[in-house]
């Protein structure tokens, strides 16, 4: 494998490092997951947008630059290394737009795509219900045929919706054939948040910012238009996001050897009175990001080459980089001592961005799919055990 980038790839990150260097706000805006912030991050992704950023491996016609997926990932690797902010369209552009390319049809990618790369349209996920989470097979929220309309009609409650409380959207899947084997009877629904029917409350985080919410649906119209990938086929869909979200989009490298970065710097500064075993742990860090790093590239090298797809592979990466971000920020608080705990003051280091990390990392083996259902996706479908 040659690992080489060319004069063109080379050109693509110069540009994209000056746009950053130039642009990315003046310290850190407040949390996404507030109100306030996340207005803010709006606007950053409006910026983005202008500049042809935001969705660097779009099409051009839909906002995007039509850059090759290595070229994404120099992207990514520049976007972290800038510090800028966190992508609160995440949940669109990484998550719901690869499905749409690969499910959508033309009239839905041409109606939606654009508005979410210009971040008019905002988009949470409505996968998880109080009585299934793991167990995604297990939703009750059901949407039963309405063909005066003609459409679904919506019902049941949803949970966990990342920042939906100040999202415009939600993907979601629900129940349309109660009678078919569990896998089989779900839909793949695109349904605005504010139609007539929708309830989004907010629900509190550790850290107290309203990061979740949950959405209840009263008999809430949808009409066949907003059906991504057929009736009763919305597991196969909504697997090729799982995909998405475990593997390569939602978390690229760049994030975690930015991260290796600042705890390098983080122990050029606080080293000397540290646990002299930490400077190992932040050896290790750096080596498994950069490792990461060159996983993905290859992942993506025989994706070009092979036409390959992320398979139940994705699982691997979930574990790897959950557990490696939770390393890294465990180590940072260990450096830090008492001043971890510092937000704001002389005393305090990068306004407390290391605990908030802290305990953003606490959620990583949780959200995507729990790590321990990842271990079991492995054994049985990378590995061929047999089940449990
Ligand atoms: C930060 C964050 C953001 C999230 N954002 C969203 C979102 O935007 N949209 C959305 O729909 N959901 C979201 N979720 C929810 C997330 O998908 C669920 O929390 C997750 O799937 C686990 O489901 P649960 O919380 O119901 O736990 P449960 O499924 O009840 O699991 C509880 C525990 O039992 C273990 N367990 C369960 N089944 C098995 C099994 N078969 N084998 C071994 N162990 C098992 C789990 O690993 C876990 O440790 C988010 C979660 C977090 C933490």
């Amino acid at each position: 494998m040659d690992l080489t980038f060319t004069p063109a790839e080379e050109a693509f990150r110069a540009e994209a490092r000056a746009f950053l260097e130039a642009s990315v706000p003046q310290g850190p805006l407040p949390s996404g997951d507030t109100e306030e912030g996340f207005a803010l991050h709006v606007a950053w992704e409006k910026k983005l947008f202008e500049a042809r950023w935001s969705v660097v491996s779009w099409p051009r016609a839909y906002g995007g630059r039509e850059a090759s997926l290595i070229e994404w990932l120099i992207f990514e690797e520049e976007y972290y290394r800038a510090g800028a902010p966190q992508r609160v369209t995440q949940n669109g552009i990484f998550l719901l737009a690869p499905t749409l390319f690969e499910f959508g049809t033309p009239e839905q990618q041409q109606r939606i795509l654009p508005r979410m790369a210009a971040a008019l349209d905002l988009w949470a996920q409505g996968w998880s219900e109080p009585e299934a989470g793991s167990d995604l097979a297990g939703i009750k929220s059901r949407a039963v045929r309405d063909d005066e309309a003609p459409g679904y009609r919506l019902t049941g409650q949803k949970t966990w919706c990342t920042r939906a409380a100040f999202c415009t959207h939600l993907f979601g899947l629900f129940r349309t054939d109660p009678t078919a084997e569990r896998h089989r009877g779900m839909t793949y629904f695109l349904v605005p948040l504010d139609a007539p029917g929708v309830t989004v409350r907010p629900v509190d985080r550790l850290d107290g910012d309203a990061g979740f919410a949950e959405v209840f649906l009263d008999e809430v119209f949808v009409p066949d238009h907003d059906i991504l990938g057929g009736v009763n086929e919305g597991w196969n869909v909504a697997m090729a996001t799982a995909g998405s979200e475990r593997g390569l989009t939602l978390r690229s490298p760049g994030r975690f050897l930015a991260t290796a970065e600042r705890l390098i710097e983080l122990y050029r500064r606080f080293g000397a009175e540290a646990d002299p075993g930490l400077r190992d742990e932040v050896v290790q860090a750096y080596l498994d990001a950069e490792a990461y790093r060159l996983y993905t590239f290859q992942t993506v090298s025989r994706m070009l080459a092979a036409g390959a797809r992320m398979g139940p592979e994705a699982s691997l990466n979930k574990i790897f980089w959950s557990e490696l971000d939770l390393r890294m920020h465990d180590i940072a608080l260990r450096l830090l001592g008492p001043r971890a705990e510092l937000g704001e003051g002389p005393a305090s280091v990068a306004h407390g961005a290391w605990m908030k990390g802290f305990q953003f990392a606490l959620a990583g083996p949780i959200y995507a799919g729990t790590n321990e259902i990842q271990r079991n996706v492995i054994a049985e479908r990378v590995l061929g055990l047999p089940r449990a």
